[in-house]
């Protein structure tokens, strides 16, 4: 691997000068749209010293962004546009984001960078399961592959035979999949009597959604791969925003383009390195819509400490949730990872799980219902009870409330192509 300076503090000290450099000259381009034209209006690249005095500036939202759909955030006029996405939706209204060609050229470098730095060549053969279209794990990776040089697959998501199919003929080496979708993929592998471990795989980058370090590591022993961590929104670009690096303990943030914050949700003052809040993120490199201080609403920390590979970036610990994922049943705060945690180490269940939230009477309640590995799935009804009493026990260890564990077939819960829904509210 490649060395850097040795003294680390040097490059932390580059990194933050060129962010502040590249900060002032965002907030100057931001005011060339209508929002921030009014937003930032008392509000001078002057002002701003040092990143400290960035807690000074407003923040925006999901909300301006949905309010001021389509054009509001655009700095450029619409003839330099290239390129339109947009946010999955997962929680409301999707937003639009629109980029220039320069913004695409940016956005394909990082994503090379990300591939390069867990070891993609370009003799390697990459299949992209993620959807095309609208959502930016489709042409981001994409791009991304293609400027490394690796032959690129854009297979899009769903149609798992085919997708096998081609990983076969084509000895595909790397895959980018959404975790959920890789766990199911491995029961269409067993459907067709097929051992992922022979084919030629052997680096797998997941994200696009909330996932456990239990899940990776499932992922990793079905395929015998590496799988890195990949993080990203469609408001900074797509995927690309912080990625983890051969070490694999938690993600680089690509601070040359990515100004990151972590505040406490409440406050909206920052938390100390360690502690967990809420992500804000500031873009450096933006062209056509720039955006200041975005609360992702996606929940994580800084990890202190220096990393093995020796890069300054500073490193985010997995994504928890978002804030609006959270439980609150009989007072206690969940997240669905917590349960996801639990049922992924547990070698009985197999690779779906769905929360439902519904009332009996005037309570809450929760109820699990856990996928069961056909070889466990057996007549014997004390069995299966027993099983069902040892998963509902070690649920309670972890989120302190004891669910109803519902036990199913194999395969029998719904699925998705793209991010998994992991809780129904019927409340
Ligand atoms: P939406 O917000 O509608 O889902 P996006 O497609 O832009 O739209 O998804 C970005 C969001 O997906 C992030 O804000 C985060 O909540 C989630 N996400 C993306 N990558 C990861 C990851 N590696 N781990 C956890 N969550 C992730
Ligand atoms: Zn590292």
């Amino acid at each position: 691997m490649d060395k850097l300076h040795p003294e680390e503090g040097y490059w932390r000290e580059k990194i933050e000068q060129l962010q502040l450099i590249r900060f002032k000259n965002t907030l100057e381009r931001a005011k060339k749209s209508p929002f921030y034209a009014k937003k930032l209006k008392h509000i001078a690249a002057e002002d701003i010293k040092s990143l400290q005095d960035i807690q000074n500036i407003p923040f925006t939202t999901k909300d301006d962004l949905r309010e001021h759909y389509p054009y509001g955030f655009l700095t450029v006029s619409r003839d330099k546009l290239v390129r339109l996405h947009a946010s999955s939706g997962t929680t409301g209204a999707p937003t639009a984001v629109l980029y220039t060609e320069n913004d695409l050229n940016t956005w394909a470098d990082l994503m090379a960078r990300c591939l390069y730095m867990v070891g993609v060549r370009r003799q390697d053969v990459f299949q992209n399961m993620t959807g095309y279209g609208l959502f930016t794990g489709g042409l981001g990776l994409h791009y991304g592959a293609e400027r490394l040089g690796c032959l690129t697959i854009p297979a899009g998501a769903g149609n798992s035979k085919r997708q096998i199919k081609l990983l076969q003929d084509f000895e595909v080496t790397v895959v980018h999949i959404i975790p959920s979708y890789a766990l199911h993929l491995a029961t269409v592998f067993e459907q067709l009597g097929l051992e992922p471990k022979s084919f030629n795989l052997r680096i797998f980058l997941i994200g696009a959604e909330p996932h456990t370090e239990e899940t990776r590591r499932r992922i990793e022993q079905i395929y015998g791969v590496k799988a890195f961590n990949s993080y990203g929104l469609s408001e900074m670009n797509g995927p690309g925003v912080a990625f983890e690096c051969p070490y694999q303990n938690g993600m680089h943030v690509w601070e040359d383009a990515y100004l990151a914050e972590i505040l406490d949700p409440h406050t909206l003052t920052p938390v100390a390195d360690g502690k967990v809040g809420e992500l804000v993120f500031t873009t450096l490199a933006r062209e056509a819509m720039p955006l200041i201080r975005y609360r992702t609403k996606d929940l994580t920390r800084f990890l202190t400490g220096k990393c093995a590979c020796g890069r300054a970036h500073k490193r985010i610990d997995r994504i928890t949730g978002r804030t609006d994922d959270m439980i609150i049943l009989k007072g206690v705060n969940i997240y669905p990872m917590q349960v996801e945690k639990i049922l992924m180490s547990m070698q009985e269940v197999g690779q779906n799980y769905l929360i439902e939230l519904y009332k009996e009477g005037h309570l809450d309640q929760m109820r699990v219902k856990v996928e069961i590995k056909e070889e466990f799935f057996e007549e014997d009804m004390r069995k299966l009870k027993a099983l069902q009493t040892k998963i509902a026990k070690r649920l309670r260890e972890e989120i302190l409330i004891t669910p109803r564990v519902e036990l199913v077939e194999h395969n029998s819960l719904p699925k998705t192509e793209g991010k998994a829904v992991r809780v129904i509210d019927l409340r």
